[in-house]
């Protein structure tokens, strides 16, 4: 593969949609929507994408990079209209779900049709809905493959776009036959847009999308983090981790928070503990079911809940408003994952904090975090008598959380496994960490 063109960077001023050159229908949406002027992922993209060519777009979730690659794709449906168009792929099953809605919304006056193909919930609606031929599917790669060998009628052999959202991650090796499997029935001719926050460099990997020719538009560089993003960290010993978590909880109450957590145990765990706490916490994370999970995020996102507790199933892709503090109960082992989780804050050039707890086992992680994002992290102060004040009643709570998993435990793996009916292909790939101590739910998501 040729190495992809770079987009120059312009200096001339700002153009708005209309002089980037949209159509009137998309223009008409926007203003609906009140997009009054391209962000900068926008305008770099459009020209590009409005001559046909193949995109690699590296920009982050909150700089508008939907509606970058949608807009185009939706201006060429304009101009030949017809029933399965588009797919577009996303890792996660939420991330699919706002993607279809910034497809329905920029597509309303032209009367588009998207269908989400996700797993975790029926595949029969989906075949007929799939019958029907909407213009735009919005698929998880497990549940598109799964469709693609059992619907019948069902093909991919005259789409003209290709889109994958979190493409680093979907060309990661985990998705590895499930993209082969797509990328073998689709036509090689074809526009192909690869969208991600964080993008690899690595040929071999980018090869296997088969750009042609591609332009690489990149709004913020890889590794950073914004400047309004003020950043902690707290050191601890692994003992007082739970402690310290609730004292921040309550030194940040009034704030809206997202708890990162490497585990799904702790995920569950903790928001438990806050709940018998007073805190109002919800866990989000890859071995809920899908309507717990959207759920969740409805709760969070429409404030009733001011705490998420998440694995990085959340981390990547999702739009989640007004997030004030991201704390961070486990030292990310990825630095990428660091950036992505961060970046739940202090969007689009609003104020943010996020706070790592780091023990005395993560004191390297750390430091390879601060030489990756070119930053020191300051040290957020704590008052240790106030602290372990909170300490008896942390550690009854922990107790109850446990005592509370394990009985849920029992019953929940069976429960869901018979409600869902979830086969091998069914899932999508969320990057959590099942520990044991799970064993019914471990034995649910059956990883290869
Ligand atoms: P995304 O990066 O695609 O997840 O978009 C982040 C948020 O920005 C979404 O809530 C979009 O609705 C919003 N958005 C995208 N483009 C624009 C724009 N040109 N003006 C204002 N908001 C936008």
């Amino acid at each position: 593969m040729p190495t992809p063109e770079e987009a120059s960077t312009s200096t001339a001023p700002e153009k708005s949609f209309r002089e980037l050159g949209l159509i009137e229908p998309l223009l008409e949406a926007l203003e609906k929507v009140k997009f009054k002027s391209p962000t900068e992922i926008q305008s770099q993209v459009l020209p590009h994408a409005l001559q046909g060519r193949d995109i690699i777009g590296v920009a982050e979730t909150g700089s508008g990079k939907t509606a970058a690659f949608a807009l185009p794709i939706l201006q060429k449906l304009w101009e030949e209209p017809k029933g399965l168009f588009a797919v577009v792929l996303a890792p996660t099953r939420e991330l699919a779900y706002q993607i279809s809605q910034q497809f329905e919304s920029l597509g309303a006056a032209m009367g588009v049709r998207c269908l989400v193909l996700i797993g975790g919930v029926d595949k029969m609606p989906q075949a007929v809905a799939l019958a029907k031929r909407p213009h735009i599917i919005v698929a998880t790669p497990g549940r598109l493959n799964d469709h693609l060998q059992s619907t019948k009628g069902f093909s991919l052999r005259n789409i003209k776009f290709l889109v994958m959202d979190e493409a680093d991650r979907l060309l990661d090796m985990d998705f590895g036959a499930e993209i082969d499997q797509i990328l073998k029935v689709i036509p090689k001719e074809r526009t192909t847009y690869l969208f991600s926050a964080t993008m690899t460099t690595k040929v071999a990997k980018l090869q296997r999308a088969s750009l042609s020719n591609p332009v690489r538009v990149e709004v913020s560089s890889k590794y950073q983090t914004v400047s309004t993003l003020l950043q902690y960290y707290l050191f601890v010993p692994l003992i007082h981790k739970d402690v310290h978590l609730i004292y921040l909880a309550n030194e940040l109450a009034s704030n809206s928070i997202i708890i990162f957590t490497r585990t799904v145990h702790d995920a569950q765990r903790l928001s438990i503990m806050l709940r018998t706490l007073g805190f109002p916490a919800v866990p989000l994370h890859g071995q809920l079911s899908q309507s717990q999970r959207l759920g969740a995020l409805n709760k969070f996102k429409t404030g009733g809940r001011k705490i998420l507790v998440a694995t990085d199933v959340a981390s990547r892709g999702l739009d989640l408003p007004s997030v004030d503090v991201v704390i961070n109960f486990d030292v990310p082992t990825h630095s990428k994952d660091y950036i992505h989780r961060v970046g739940r804050t202090a969007r689009a050039g609003r104020a943010g904090k996020s706070i790592t707890i780091v023990t005395q086992y993560d004191v390297e992680l750390l430091q390879r975090i601060e030489k990756v994002i070119e930053k020191k992290l300051d040290m957020w102060p704590v008052s240790k008598e106030e602290v372990m004040l909170l300490k008896q009643r942390v550690d009854e709570a922990g107790r109850m959380a446990i005592n509370e998993l394990k009985e849920h435990t029992k019953g929940e793996g069976k429960k869901r496994r018979r409600e869902e009916g979830r086969s091998k292909d069914d899932r999508d790939r969320d990057d959590d960490v099942v520990e044991a101590g799970m064993p019914e739910i471990k034995k649910s998501k059956s990883r290869r």
